[in-house]
């Protein structure tokens, strides 16, 4: 199996794992885009949004969601990519969770009030 989420399914491959279920995983991404950066994945593989079962898709976007509320964040962007084009790299649909922190926050800036 060549499939490096499916590896990281089985435990081959380490990763930070979030939350798992019979159906779901997720974990964080190890190039993030922000701090939280995680990523959600049915387990069954499947390359495109259309290949998964709409059961799987509803757990992982209710996962997403999950996640989302226990981080704590506000602003966040939920991306998910099909093919080459679309900017997707790694061949087993996946949902990007990037949470988009207020960009003052731990710069030591303040902001003037008047
Ligand atoms: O949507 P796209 O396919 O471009 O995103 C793939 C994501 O998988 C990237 O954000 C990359 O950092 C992540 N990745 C990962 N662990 C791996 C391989 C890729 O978190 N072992």
């Amino acid at each position: 199996m060549a499939c490096i989420f499916c590896k990281i399914i089985k435990g081959e491959i380490p990763s930070l794992k979030l939350f798992e279920s019979e159906k779901t995983l997720a974990f964080l991404d190890i190039g993030p885009l922000s701090r939280g950066h995680s990523l959600i994945i049915p387990k069954h593989h499947g390359a495109k949004l259309h290949d998964i079962p709409d059961d799987q898709l509803a757990e992982v976007l209710s996962v997403t969601k999950k996640i989302a509320v226990a981080q704590g964040v506000q602003d966040y962007n939920v991306l998910q990519n099909n093919g080459r084009i679309a900017h997707q790299e790694v061949d087993h649909v996946h949902f990007h969770l990037i949470p988009k922190p207020n960009e003052t926050e731990g710069l030591g800036i303040e902001w003037p009030t008047k």
